[in-house]
């Protein structure tokens, strides 16, 4: 079955989508907050792959988002094209306090250009808002990046849960509008 086909009854849509970007940006927790409204406090670095799962209204269409989360991803390269196959859209996200986990934004948008497809709709995401004080990232970067490759963009924060739902919003919202264009 094709991940943007029917998937049941009550769902117009199956997408998958995928979370990169470095280990402790914050990928599993925003996740969680997406799929269940929850934090996790120290929550351990995941290995290998997880997915979660939450149905969406968008444009009147329901749709069942398959997000897949990973980290650890350099100890599991063999798993690498399998965790793309089919992803229509990614979210790459950094930690704002931690420049490190920026400039290897490059490095992600790289690989989710060489495995992902050409229409993959990607959103950039500066994760831990609420760490202002100790911000290494400014916005203005951010943007810049998203801007020159022609990415969507958003900082949040998954611990006081502020934009988590609008990106995940923007991401699905273009998935499903490239893919009502392809079938007109
Ligand atoms: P992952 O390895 O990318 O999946 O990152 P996790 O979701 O496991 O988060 C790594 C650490 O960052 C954990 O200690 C989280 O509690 C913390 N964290 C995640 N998101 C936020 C956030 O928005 N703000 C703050 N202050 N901490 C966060």
């Amino acid at each position: 079955m094709a991940v943007a086909d029917a998937f049941d009854e009550q769902c117009d849509y199956l997408f998958k989508a995928v979370l990169v970007g470095d280990s402790g940006v914050g990928k599993s927790n925003l996740i969680s907050r997406f799929s269940k409204d929850e934090f996790k406090l120290d929550s351990k670095p995941t290995i290998g792959v997880e997915f979660a799962y939450r149905n969406i209204k968008v444009r009147d269409k329901l749709i069942k988002a398959q997000i897949w989360d990973t980290a650890g991803q350099e100890r599991f390269r063999a798993i690498t094209s399998s965790y793309y196959r089919g992803a229509l859209g990614a979210m790459l996200v950094y930690d704002i306090t931690n420049q490190a986990t920026f400039v290897n934004v490059e490095k992600w948008l790289h690989e989710l250009r060489e495995f992902g497809g050409e229409d993959m709709v990607v959103v950039l995401v500066g994760n831990k808002s609420d760490l202002g004080q100790s911000r290494e990232v400014e916005r203005e970067e951010g943007k810049g990046f998203a801007e020159r490759e022609g990415l969507c963009f958003m900082e949040t924060s998954a611990l006081q849960n502020l934009n988590v739902e609008e990106a995940f919003l923007e991401m699905i919202t273009k998935i499903h509008d490239i893919i009502s264009q392809k079938s007109l």
